[in-house]
């Protein structure tokens, strides 16, 4: 199954995180260890989840095991901070929680009256606005990560969310090059959102920083969310699927879940079940205090090609064992 839940994400290690506030840590933690919907009785659990985030020797800060974990066993879920379909998938993804859905037209549609309950926080704003233009710069770059951000201003706009909600992320610098190519799709979000006759006072924080800054940390801290195929159904499908310019149902960002640091033989990995609730599982028995580690990437790339990956699309050179190894 691993093969079919491939994901990636883009999160160059940097050389001098910043500390992380121990009041920052424990907000994560209580606040992902959740029993969410869905869960099976067998994988519910109880108590906090078996993990503590600490400084490592090298890559910043990473998640480590606080109690042995056994092979296979659901270490913690994780329920988005902020997601958005595929534009490709507007018309058959949950434009809440990503769950398929079926529907005929191009317009957002919802699975159930509780997602559509819960998408108010953000879709009350969304709908005052004429998002064309730069729904129509996102198709024709390729763009996803400014719909997120699209999706956050809309949520602070409401009331629903801080400005600074990405803030414990891992910050990423912005190069002059990359405002260059940042500066449109600002234009074009604020250019919407000054039509949609919304009070002044509630888009002060819309500046060209913020919205450069929180682009740039989506860009290096979202997942690419693929669901795992659950009836035989998705299985005849899936091969249409696979030749689809966009197979991926959307993108998500995490707390806890970005705090994992990569490995190209990795310990732990993320699965996506039904919907774009994470569940963070074990690979392997991890022994307590070993750190939790993912592969950004398909694992099933030879050394090279790794190498490659990582260095272009996550800024790292991988210095893990098997990357040692020559493997
Ligand atoms: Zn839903
Ligand atoms: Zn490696």
């Amino acid at each position: 199954m691993s093969r079919l839940v491939r994901y990636c994400r883009g999160l160059p290690r940097f050389p001098n995180p910043p500390p992380v506030k121990p009041q920052l840590l424990a907000l994560n933690l209580s606040t992902t260890s959740s029993t969410a919907e869905n869960v099976t009785p067998a994988d519910r659990m109880a108590g906090p989840p078996p993990i503590r985030v600490d400084l490592t020797e090298s890559a910043g800060r990473g998640v480590f095991a606080s109690r042995r974990i056994g092979a296979g066993e659901l270490i913690h879920t994780a329920k988005p901070v902020l997601c958005h379909p595929s534009l490709s998938s507007i018309s058959a993804a949950c434009y809440f929680c990503l769950r398929k859905v079926i529907s005929e037209g191009q317009s957002p549609t919802f699975c159930s009256r509780k997602c559509e309950d819960s998408a108010k926080v953000f879709y009350d704003v969304e709908k005052k606005a004429d998002w064309s233009e730069f729904d129509a710069y996102c198709r024709s770059q390729g763009l996803k990560y400014p719909q997120m951000v699209k999706r956050l201003a809309c949520q602070v706009i409401s009331g629903a969310a801080s400005a600074e909600l990405l803030d414990i992320l891992q910050p990423a610098s912005v190069s002059a090059e990359m405002a260059l190519m940042m500066e449109e799709g600002y234009g074009s979000l604020r250019r919407a959102l000054s039509g949609a006759n919304i009070p002044d006072g509630k888009t002060t924080f819309l500046s060209r920083e913020w919205y450069y800054g929180v682009l740039a940390r989506i860009r290096i801290n979202a997942f690419r969310i693929e669901l795992a195929l659950s009836s035989y159904e998705d299985l005849l499908s899936s091969a249409a699927a696979c030749v689809e310019a966009e197979a991926a149902v959307g993108n998500a960002v995490y707390m806890l879940p970005s705090f994992y640091n990569h490995d190209c033989d990795p310990n732990a990995h993320i699965v996506w079940i039904e919907n774009a609730e994470a569940k963070l599982k074990a690979l392997r028995d991890i022994e307590a205090d070993e750190e939790l580690r993912i592969c950004y990437i398909d694992a099933s790339l030879d050394h090279d090609a790794r190498q490659t990956v990582l260095l272009q699309g996550f800024g790292f050179k991988c210095n893990c064992p098997r990357c040692l190894s020559g493997d």
